[in-house]
């Protein structure tokens, strides 16, 4: 059987009535024939059938032991720092999800976990951060917004020796091009805000662990901390995952258009996109992926905020906002929204340069989102050498 196949019957078919879709159960607690005897429920933050439901799809998607599904991709990142303790240092992609840097420096370093980033695209820079206080890496490949690919199982080689954990944002790839827990990794998470769910309609975050044991351990923080999903989001991130796999296929079809048209536009400075043969990530996301995803990021020749203004203003199909993943295109210029917090010159120094913009390529017909691109592209401001030019 497919593994398609096995995803969408593994959901299953409801035991009381037969309902084929997954019921909301939208209750706080479970009656109980005696104390302690009951039907495997008893409080909705520790369990809830709906919950279950989306965890065992998704344990069952990343190849892990089991799932855990948090209210959020942040709530499900704070449940992993929350393995560690005071002392515990962390060694960390140096482009990491802004949301995750916050959490690291602003929270957990009060709390005495200090983080040291590094450019885990190259092995030896990860090996030398490693110090007898690691006990955790963490790594998105691709990232954000630069989509910087990173070797997997060498890194996951490097915490095996290292006797780390190691746990990848697997939010950009979504399962269905990437297994980070097949690849070397004892955790991975997702924020399910972006392909898992696939419509822009929720937020909701979760961790997939390789063994019962740390499995366990993670279920113990989230019940114990109470971020947890709820049934109405866990029956609306089940109708978002019955999806994936076409979704996913189709995010890349359009992306892998788009990114070769932009390289070759004259308004386009650099691309960047690991399906382009260009990309320096090319060949390793060749090996650990099935695809290169939805998400595309480039400068323009103009290299100026204004100009990248001009251009995320001026586009139909493509809408501005922050977020990726779903079903309609979405742009954003990270300079002015999400990376706006970090000094100009680290920001330009991670290649954010001011005119970059992200594309989350999305599900409409490829040449109406080629014809919007193009449409934008006209409506940059004329540099000042070619105005001279043309009153000359
Ligand atoms: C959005 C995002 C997060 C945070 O998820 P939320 O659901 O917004 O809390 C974490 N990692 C990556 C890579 C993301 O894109």
């Amino acid at each position: 059987m497919s593994t398609i196949t096995e995803l969408i019957h593994s959901i299953p078919v409801d035991p009381q009535t037969g309902a084929i879709a997954v019921p909301i159960y939208q209750t706080s607690t479970f009656v109980q024939e005696a104390p302690g005897v009951n039907k495997g429920y008893d409080y909705a933050r520790s369990n809830n059938p709906t919950r279950a439901a989306v965890e065992k799809i998704i344990a069952q998607l990343e190849g892990g032991a089991t799932a855990s599904a948090f209210s959020s991709g942040l709530a499900a990142i704070d449940a992993v720092i929350k393995l560690l303790k005071s002392g515990d240092e962390i060694v960390a992609v140096d482009d990491i999800y802004g949301g995750a840097f916050r959490l690291f420096n602003k929270v957990y370093e009060k709390f005495g976990i200090k983080v040291t980033y590094v450019d885990t695209s190259d092995l030896q820079a990860v090996f030398n951060a490693i110090t007898p206080a690691t006990r955790l890496i963490w790594l998105e490949t691709p990232t954000n917004p630069t989509l910087k690919i990173s070797d997997i199982a060498a890194i996951g080689r490097i915490a095996k020796a290292h006797n780390c954990l190691f746990c990848v944002d697997n939010t950009f790839a979504s399962p269905v091009l990437q297994k980070p827990l097949e690849l070397g990794a004892d955790l991975v998470i997702h924020s399910a805000t972006k392909y898992l769910g696939g419509h822009s309609d929720l937020i909701a975050g979760v961790v997939i662990a390789k063994t019962a044991q740390l499995g366990e351990e993670i279920k113990f923080y989230q019940n114990a901390c109470g971020a947890i999903l709820s049934p109405f989001d866990s029956f609306l991130l089940i109708r978002g995952i019955e999806t994936l796999h076409l979704r996913v296929k189709q995010h890349g079809i359009n992306a892998q258009a788009l990114a070769e048209y932009l390289e070759k536009h004259p308004a386009v400075g650099k691309v960047f996109y690991p399906g382009l043969p260009s990309h320096p990530g090319h060949e390793l996301a060749k090996q650990q992926s099935k695809g290169f995803g939805g998400i595309i990021s480039f400068t323009l020749k103009e290299d100026t905020a204004e100009a990248a203004t001009a251009f995320v203003t001026s586009t139909n199909y493509f809408k501005l906002a922050e977020s990726l993943g779903g079903i309609k295109s979405l742009l954003c210029h990270p300079a002015a929204m999400t990376h706006k917090s970090i000094p100009a010159e680290k920001r330009r120094a991670a290649g954010v340069s001011d005119s970059l913009i992200r594309l989350s390529v999305g599900l409409e017909e490829t040449n109406d989102l080629l014809a919007d691109l193009e449409q934008a592209f006209t409506k940059l401001p004329v540099p000042a050498h070619a105005e001279n030019v043309l009153s000359a």
